[in-house]
Formats: structure tokens, C-alpha cells, sequence
């Protein structure tokens, strides 16, 4: 943990009309606990579903009905404290935290405040640059969502659908450790990937399983932390970049003018691009706070905690240590490859057999390329990896060409089918008989005694040569040994 001592780099400054500016950032992120029941009740967490057809009494606070909690929701919520390498707490506390809204209708949200479940822990961060920062977590506690109100349905009328009252949400909190829009994104995009990792959260920003309260202040390189402001309920990440930087430069703007920033709380507005104030500090709630008298403090062993441990799965950072270590990969390919479960699993499949880079190049140019043309998902890939692994092993042994290996890719994408019976039946194999070689190759010559006569010149113009008799072949000549014959024939 940083915290006040951590200075922005030089680059990550904001320049003002008076000198440069630090950016200081701290997310409060919400990720909704992957359950099938809710936090204190039985009915369903799913999303969707007609309005209020997930709503048990004690979701709709009907009188003299008691929250029972989850256990699953504290086995995820410890689960997600140890992939972020955090301290569990045995023992923790449910408090009410009171406010009035439509959609609660308990009058108040059953949170934690001074005893969270999860304590302080760390998210590492690895930047474009090939930098990494440690971000430290504050805390993660445990609390019920609230339901929605929707005033758009009917004219004059407002409606509430409790579907969403009750489920559990984990509220992950940084510390102020965070210097730039990139390092936000990075932060948002690890968690996000963390938790998909574990099974903990689906991180479906556009659904609102995961969003973020923003908050921002800015302070001359060095200083003291100045006042921030929160931007509530972020929904994407491209949107916590365009809030940070309309909100950093409102507050410089402020600043310079010999201003000052008041404490409040703001709203991101994205068709309009800017925040707007929501409240002030003043008028801030006082939620006073008390220990929930429904629900007795959470405690369990720490014996339970070794166990859920024990079927961690090996998480983001150790995997790309592991692809860049054991497998020679490259910093970034690492990354591209781990930053998703799925496409680890697929990549890893893949490569069981063949060279580690080759099938890294091949995974992330012809798979993944293909897929984010097409939008696809990974359950949605025709192509199974050991197709993959199939079609580069004959790459390998020269069977194939490169150019041909695309072609065959295309097949089985459209087609399906064996790659090596597909290669076998429409004659894909690679022309590595020199005698096949030289007759297309000596045909060339003659028809072209000019360009012949220009490569003794000029050696390079040899790629010509190549590139007619990979065409003539259909793209099935060895290159290497086009290029051997046609040197000994023309230089
Ligand atoms: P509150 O309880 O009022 O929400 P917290 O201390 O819990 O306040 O802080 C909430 C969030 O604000 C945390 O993520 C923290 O990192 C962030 N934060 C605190 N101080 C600053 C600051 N000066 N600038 C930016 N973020 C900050
Ligand atoms: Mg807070």
C-alpha cells in the first residue's frame, strides 16, 4: 500500500495552466456475488425475469420475517478475499445502514462498517509500458443489492421491481493508490478477471453485476491529498475513463481559479460526456450505522478458509509467470493469453503437443482474431483446439505451408472435419518434390528472361520468383525450397 506516499511518474502528470497536477483515484467496486440464492433469503439471484417474480417476504421486508445468511455467498466472499491475497476475518459483523428509498423497503441495507469480512489485500497491476504496480485493498464486505425503481413504464407512475432486492453484492475498496486513467482501467479489467477466475462474480459490467464508485481528487506532485469527489454507479470501464478525466479536469479548473473543491457526490452523465453534482457533504446521509440485532456476528474456522484455499485455481499473475517462464511466451502474449480463463484453457489445449510460440501467434492472431470479428464467445468457437494443434504440427513438419494452414483453419471453421483427412483429400499438401518444383520453376524462367537476367543484378528481386511460383503451386510450394532452387538456377 502506497497510499499518500506514491508519486506519479512523470508522464502520468496533468499539465495546468500553473504547473503540473497529480491524479489520486480510489474504487469502490460492486460485484454481485455468483449464488443462486440471495444473501438472507431463498429466492432466485438471477438476472432477468419478469418484475418481482423473485421476491420472497423477506426480500419485500414483510413484517416479522428474519434473514437466515447464505452459506454459499460467505464461501465466495472468502474466496474472493484469498485471490486477492487478503486477510479473512474469522469473525465479522452485520450492520444496518439506514436510509429511505422506494425501492428498499426494508428502510434500511444490511452491510458491513467496522468488522468486513475480508481485510487489506492487493491487486497487481501490469501496464502497457511492461511496469507493474501493487494496488492495496482496503477491505471487502459483504451487503444486500437494493431493487429498482422504473419511472419510465407508465405516465405519472413509478414502479419498483424487487428481483435484484436482497441479492449479495461483495463491495471491494482500494485505497487512494491509483495515478492515472490507465492505471484505473488496468485496476477494473485485473478485478474483473480475478473474479471471473474464481467463479465469484460474472463481471457483466452491461448487466451491472460489477460497477464502480469513482473517486477522484487531484493534488500538486507531493502534496497532501485534496478533496475528492465520487462518481457513483460507473458502468463500463470506457465510461471511468471519460468520468476521471472530465472530473480531473473540473477540478483543476477549480483549483487554478483559486477555487475550491467541495466534497460530493457526482453522476457521470455519458451522453453528455461530464459529471454532475447528485449531493454535497452537507447533505449527506447519516445512516447511523448499528450492528443488525437479526443476525448474530458471522464466525467460522479457519479450517474452512484452508479448504476453500485448497481448490483456488491458479489465478491470472501465476499463470502468465508460469506461460513466461516454463514456456518461453512473451510478456504481452502472456498476457493476451491469461487475462480470460477460457482462452488460457483453449490456448494451453492447443499447445499440448506443439512449439509453445507457434501455437501462441497462431491462438491469438487466427482464434481470437477471428472471434472479436466476429463477436463470438469461446462456447461459440467451432473450431476445437486440438484442430489447432493438428493443422501447426503439420505446419511443423513442413507438410503444410503457412498460407495453406490459414486456408485449412477456414475449412473446419465453416465445415468442420479432420484437418489432416481435409489435407489429404483435396491434395493440400505441401510441394516439396524438387522434381514438381523445377518444371514450374524452369517455365517461369523462360517465360520470363528479362526479370531472369534482372536478379543476377539485383539478388533481391528473387522474391518475385517466389511469389509467382507459390502462386503457379496454389500456395502449395515449400518456400525454402523455392528459394534453393531458384538461386541455384538464377545467381
Ligand atoms: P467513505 O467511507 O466516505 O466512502 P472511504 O475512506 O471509505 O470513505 O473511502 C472511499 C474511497 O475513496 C476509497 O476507495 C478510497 O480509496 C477513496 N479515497 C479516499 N480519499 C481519497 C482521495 N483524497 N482521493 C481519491 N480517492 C480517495
Ligand atoms: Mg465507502
Amino acid at each position: 500500500m502506497y497510499s499518500e506516499n506514491r508519486k506519479t511518474e512523470a508522464k502520468n502528470l496533468l499539465p495546468g495552466a500553473t504547473g503540473d497536477w497529480e491524479l489520486v483515484i480510489g474504487l469502490e467496486v460492486h460485484a454481485q456475488v455468483i449464488s443462486k440464492a440471495k444473501l438472507f433469503s431463498g429466492s432466485p439471484a438471477d438476472f432477468g425475469g419478469a418484475p418481482n417474480d423473485h421476491v420472497s417476504f423477506v426480500d419485500a421486508a414483510m413484517p416479522g420475517m428474519l434473514p437466515v445468511i447464505n452459506k454459499k455467498c460467505v464461501e465466495q466472499a472468502i474466496r474472493t478475499g484469498l485471490g486477492l491475497k487478503a486477510k479473512i476475518n474469522c469473525k465479522s459483523v452485520f450492520d444496518r445502514k439506514n436510509y429511505f428509498y422506494p425501492d428498499l423497503p426494508q428502510g434500511y441495507q444490511i452491510s458491513q462498517f467496522k468488522q468486513p469480512i475480508v481485510g487489506e489485500g492487493q491487486v497487481q497491476l501490469d501496464l502497457e509500458d511492461g511496469s507493474s504496480v501493487t494496488i492495496g485493498i482496503e477491505r471487502l464486505h459483504l451487503e444486500q443489492d437494493a431493487g429498482k425503481s422504473l419511472h419510465d413504464k407508465a405516465d405519472g407512475l413509478s414502479h419498483v421491481d424487487l428481483n435484484r432486492s436482497g441479492v449479495a453484492l461483495m463491495e471491494i475498496v482500494s485505497y487512494p493508490d491509483i495515478r492515472s486513467i490507465e492505471e484505473a482501467k488496468a485496476y477494473v479489467s485485473k478485478l474483473r478477471s480475478i473474479l471471473r477466475y474464481l467463479g465469484t462474480c460474472d463481471g457483466n459490467m452491461d448487466q451491472g453485476s460489477m460497477r464502480a464508485d469513482v473517486n477522484v481528487s487531484v493534488r500538486r506532485p507531493g502534496a497532501p491529498f485534496g478533496t475528492r469527489c465520487e462518481i457513483k454507479n460507473v458502468n463500463s470501464i470506457r465510461f471511468m475513463g471519460q468520468a476521471i478525466a472530465y472530473e480531473a479536469a473540473r477540478q483543476i479548473d477549480i483549483l487554478e481559479d483559486g477555487g475550491e473543491i467541495l466534497q460530493e457526490t457526482r453522476l457521470f452523465d455519458p451522453n453528455h460526456g461530464e459529471t454532475r453534482s447528485m449531493r454535497s457533504k452537507e447533505e449527506a446521509h447519516d445512516y447511523r450505522y448499528f450492528p443488525d440485532p437479526d443476525l448474530p456476528p458471522l464466525e467460522f474456522e479457519q479450517s474452512w478458509v484452508d479448504e476453500i484455499a485448497a481448490t483456488l485455481p491458479e489465478l491470472p499473475d501465476e499463470k502468465k509467470a508460469r506461460f513466461i517462464k516454463e514456456l518461453g511466451l512473451s510478456a504481452y502474449d502472456a498476457d493476451v493469453l491469461v487475462s480470460d480463463r477460457e482462452a488460457a484453457d483453449y490456448y494451453e489445449a492447443v499447445a499440448d503437443g506443439v512449439e509453445a510460440k507457434a501455437a501462441a501467434n497462431w491462438v491469438i492472431n487466427e482464434v481470437f482474431g477471428r472471434m472479436n470479428k466476429m463477436g463470438l464467445s469461446f462456447a461459440d468457437i467451432p473450431v476445437p483446439p486440438q484442430a489447432n494443434t493438428a493443422i501447426l504440427r503439420m505446419v511443423a513438419v513442413s507438410e503444410i505451408s503457412g498460407k495453406i494452414a490459414k486456408e485449412l483453419f477456414d475449412i473446419i471453421w465453416n465445415e468442420g472435419g479432420d484437418p489432416v483427412k481435409i489435407v489429404d483429400e483435396r491434395g493440400l499438401k505441401q510441394v516439396s518434390d524438387t522434381g514438381a518444383l523445377e518444371k514450374i520453376i524452369d517455365e517461369l524462367i523462360a517465360a520470363n528472361p528479362d526479370k531472369a537476367a534482372e536478379v543476377k543484378q539485383k539478388p533481391k528481386m528473387i522474391g518475385w520468383f517466389v511469389g509467382q511460383v507459390m502462386q503457379a503451386s496454389k500456395g502449395k510450394a515449400n518456400p525454402q525450397m523455392v528459394n534453393q532452387i531458384l538461386r541455384k538456377k538464377l545467381i
